[in-house]
């Protein structure tokens, strides 16, 4: 088992930590890539891993992520995440959260962990008891989960890549189809279906099916059907890596814009990608709306400015798509060489030392 320094995945992380309570049936790792910009802002994952290995992959590739995403969305946050090894239905208890907050609180607050895959505010606020260094808590004018502010981020770039691809100024009798129907997937399920879109969706969990059958009056079918049906945007809202040398070639679709971290399983999938003739939406990107969300939340940020940092993301996304047109190259490679400069360019922000 690799988990180390030598750790493809590694990407120059500045600190991981291993957490170990066997009393509270704790096992996480928490992993902080890059603080440059300021203290790490990213989600706490639980998850039933096959073995540590795949979580400590997992981890990695999804706090890196978060320093591009904090970077493009003009957070001053660097990029962190958390993956608790466990299922959620089945391994969730305070101790368990409690002892999870203990550790984000050994770190002084250069981490600061929101719901992901897997938690809810409700595992927040316990969480919470132990450490001040966590967001996106209910409160009484807002549930705290940042999922909807997510689909929407990902809905507004959804209708941008359509006019941008398709030449389309609106979304009726556009086919959308989403995997996973989950905190995102069902709430831009919603929106898609009310501005006319025709969707349809897979998730492996029937239940969530169902309800989005007879709540949304959707069809849903088999991930395969889904996958290589055609469609005019394909949209992944369940996990990372769906996007790769396998699937690619099977996809029918013209665009991929979802909110899944890490939907290329590497980085070659740009170029398959592009070869295929697929509009590609880079995750990171479009999927910021949630931390903006709770980031501004946690900094009394008003309603709208929430709303106007979600805006943003359709509109650097439009402009991303506009210079990787020009220059021939990918838009994930233009969204990367965006972020890097905003990264690269920072001051150093000092870790503060009291509660944000
Ligand atoms: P969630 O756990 O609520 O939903 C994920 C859904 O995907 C579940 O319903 C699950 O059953 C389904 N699923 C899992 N594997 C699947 C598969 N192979 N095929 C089909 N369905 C599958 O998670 P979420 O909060 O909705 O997040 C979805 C994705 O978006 C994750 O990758 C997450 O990291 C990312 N994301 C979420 C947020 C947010 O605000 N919640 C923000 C940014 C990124």
């Amino acid at each position: 088992m690799n988990t180390s320094f030598t750790h493809p995945e590694f990407a120059d992380h500045e600190r991981v930590l291993f957490v170990n309570d066997k009393s509270a049936g704790l096992q996480a790792i928490i992993a902080l890539h890059n603080t440059k910009r300021g203290f790490a802002i990213g989600g706490c994952r639980m998850w039933p891993y096959e073995s540590a290995e795949a979580a400590f992959t997992d981890v990695l590739r999804l706090s890196r992520g978060m320093t591009y995403k904090n970077a493009l969305a003009g957070i001053s946050s660097g990029g962190g995440k958390s993956v608790i090894i466990g299922d959620p239905r089945t391994d969730k208890s305070p101790a368990l959260f409690r002892a999870m907050g203990t550790a984000i609180e050994s770190l002084g607050g250069r981490y600061i962990a929101a719901e992901d895959s897997g938690t809810s505010p409700a595992d927040m606020a316990v969480m919470a008891e132990a450490t001040s260094y966590v967001a996106g808590l209910e409160s009484d004018s807002n549930s705290g989960d940042p999922s909807p502010s997510t689909a929407l981020g990902v809905f507004l770039s959804i209708r941008e890549a359509v006019s941008f691809r398709l030449g389309r100024s609106n979304l009726v009798g556009v086919r959308v189809h989403i995997q996973g129907l989950g905190k995102v997937g069902f709430e831009l399920a919603k929106l898609l279906v009310r501005s006319g879109a025709i969707v349809v969706a897979s998730d492996i969990n029937e239940g969530n099916c169902r309800l989005a059958r007879e709540e949304l009056c959707i069809r849903t079918v088999s991930n395969e059907e889904l996958l290589t049906g055609s469609c005019d945007v394909f949209a992944p809202c369940a996990l990372g890596g769906v996007l790769n040398e396998w699937s690619i070639p099977a996809l029918n679709a013209t665009i991929i814009a979802g909110a899944a971290n890490n939907q290329l399983l590497t980085q070659e999938d740009h170029v398959r990608l592009t070869n295929a003739g697929i509009l590609y939406c880079p995750d990171y990107l479009i999927n910021a709306g949630g931390v903006i969300d709770v980031y501004q939340r946690r900094h009394g940020g008003t309603q709208k400015e929430i709303d106007a940092g979600l805006s943003a993301i359709a509109a650097r996304l439009s402009s991303i798509l506009s210079e990787a047109d020009s220059r021939c190259i990918s838009p994930g490679k233009v969204a990367q060489e965006r972020a890097e400069s905003l990264i690269n360019g920072s001051e150093l922000v000092p870790i503060p030392t009291a509660v944000a």
